[in-house]
């Protein structure tokens, strides 16, 4: 199976009942333990054993098939959710119009949460109990990694807790943007200085296939390396209490000076609050937060380090008495913000047709040109709009609409200058325009007091940021297994 094509058909073949599910496990509709972009998770019953268990219901797309087949791929690990039973059934869920193919997938029951959620609420978090936490992200991202699968979404909510126990077992979720990683990123479609890593990696990989050397787990890849970012990102917050790029701008996700900041990885160590961390953690830190992908800390490397195996960190300082895991609003906000960034993150793969909005020399592209250290324009909030006036061509309506809402979220996310909300105004009606059928965009800025092609006053530009953020991520899901949305 390694590195083998995976449409996720095959895959299921053996795996989907057919049998309806209700015959062997009993659902409880009204029992939600979280919400994600494909609906609920509820609660169900082992029949027969008497477990209880989690139930995640995802439309039979090809999308859908290809996130369980993966997550079965990684599913050896400890520190991955395990999936229990897949079931195909025609059945109608609670308030949708009609009954429809969904596939029914089971998994084992992760009672204790979000891994940040528990943290926040411990009266004490020190740097052995980070330690622990982060030897677990490991060992499931190491899984995946060597199983040539990135998971390509490891973020906090993804995180769950096996139960309420003091050991705190964490395990990895949510297979839906992850990816097969075959190192053939080299495509003409991409632009060298926007993905120079990638091609890197991807020609690296490409001369070890043909030279007959390709051992198992050997290829790094940009998409795996995201992977380490997203972790050095949490490991940070959870040593510290505050995440490693914030913004100055209290309403605000992000300023421009921490979009630069990302671009250029710079971020500090206050002594305030670091001062109490071990030297060799703080090396870690450095080495995943390497805004360069190529030298970035390989998973391999996170689990042979000293702090993971040969010091015991301190377990007397509580590492969190201030910062945004004692602040619901703050941690809220930091989640949008970690989302963003992983949207912007995937935009080189997705976006097959960049390079003829960037061959325009828009201004985004003298930034870019300007700038040509590897993978910096990867991590920080990019508009990537088409100079005015330029004809779309041969981009596809639907990758257009991607950019006018990722723009969207872009301006929502920055700080408010002049003619700020008739920009925004502007910026909705082209999208509106542009919206491929079936869109949720009318219903998402409805919410939010649209009305005559404006938004009354006191929008919450952070919630319709979240709320855009999710269409781009249903699209960029569906679109990247070629189903319909
Ligand atoms: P989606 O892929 O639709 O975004 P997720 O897999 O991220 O959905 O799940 C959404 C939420 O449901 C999670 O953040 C979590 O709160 C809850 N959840 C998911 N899987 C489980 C599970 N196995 N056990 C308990 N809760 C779960």
């Amino acid at each position: 199976m390694e590195g083998s094509p995976c449409s996720g058909e095959d895959e299921l073949k053996d795996v989907v009942q057919t049998e309806d599910i209700v015959d062997s496990y009993i659902i409880s509709w009204d029992l939600k333990l979280g919400e994600g972009l494909s609906g609920f998770v509820r609660q169900c019953v082992n029949k027969e054993t008497e477990e209880v268990c989690a139930l995640k219901c995802l439309p039979d797309t090809q999308a859908s098939r290809l996130e369980i087949s993966l997550q079965l791929r990684a599913s050896g690990s400890p520190n991955i959710v395990k999936i229990l039973d897949v079931f195909k059934n025609t059945i109608q869920l609670p308030n949708s119009e009609e009954p429809k193919d969904m596939l029914l997938v089971v998994m084992e029951l992760m009672s204790g949460g979000e891994l940040f959620d528990r943290i926040s609420k411990k009266k004490r978090f020190t740097e052995l109990e980070a330690c622990r936490v982060t030897k677990q992200i490991a060992q499931a991202l190491q899984h995946c990694h060597n199983n040539n699968i990135a998971h390509r979404d490891v973020k906090p909510e993804n995180l769950l807790l096996k139960d309420h126990g003091p050991d705190m077992i964490v395990k990895l979720t949510d297979f839906g943007f992850a990816k097969i990683d075959h190192g053939n990123l080299t495509t003409p479609h991409f632009t060298p200085y926007y993905v120079s890593p990638q091609i890197l990696e991807a020609s690296k990989f490409q001369k070890a296939v043909k030279a007959g050397r390709v051992p198992e787990g050997c290829t790094y890849t940009y998409d795996k390396s995201c992977d380490m970012w997203s972790l050095g990102v949490i490991l940070y917050i959870m040593l510290c209490g505050y995440p490693p790029f914030y913004s100055e701008v209290p309403s605000q996700l992000f300023s421009r000076s921490m979009e630069q900041k990302i671009l250029r990885g710079e971020y500090d160590f206050p002594a305030r609050e670091w001062g109490r961390v071990s030297h060799e953690a703080k090396t870690i830190v450095v080495r995943l937060l390497n805004v360069d992908s190529d030298r970035r800390m390989t998973v391999d490397e996170l689990l042979n380090s000293a702090w993971l195996n040969d010091i015991e960190p301190n377990d007397n300082i509580d590492l969190h008495d201030s910062g945004i895991m004692r602040n619901p609003d703050k941690l809220d906000k930091f989640k949008a913000g970690h989302s963003a960034t992983l949207h912007d993150l995937r935009v080189p793969e997705k976006n097959a047709e960049f390079r003829s909005y960037l061959s325009k020399s828009t201004f985004v592209d003298k930034r870019r040109l300007g700038n040509p250290t590897p993978n910096s324009t990867s991590w920080g909030y990019q508009r990537v709009s088409p100079p005015p006036g330029t004809s779309c061509g041969e981009t596809k309506r639907e990758d257009v609409f991607l950019k006018q809402l990722r723009d969207i979220v872009g301006h929502l996310l920055m700080p408010q200058k002049q003619n700020y909300e008739e920009e925004l105004c502007v910026m909705v009606q082209n999208a509106l325009k542009e919206q491929p059928e079936g869109s949720t965009l009318p219903r998402v800025i409805e919410r939010e007091s649209w009305k005559n092609e404006k938004f009354s006053s006191g929008l919450d530009h952070l919630r319709l940021a979240k709320s855009v953020s999710d269409i781009i991520q249903n699209i960029q899901r569906n679109k990247r297994k070629g189903s319909p949305h």
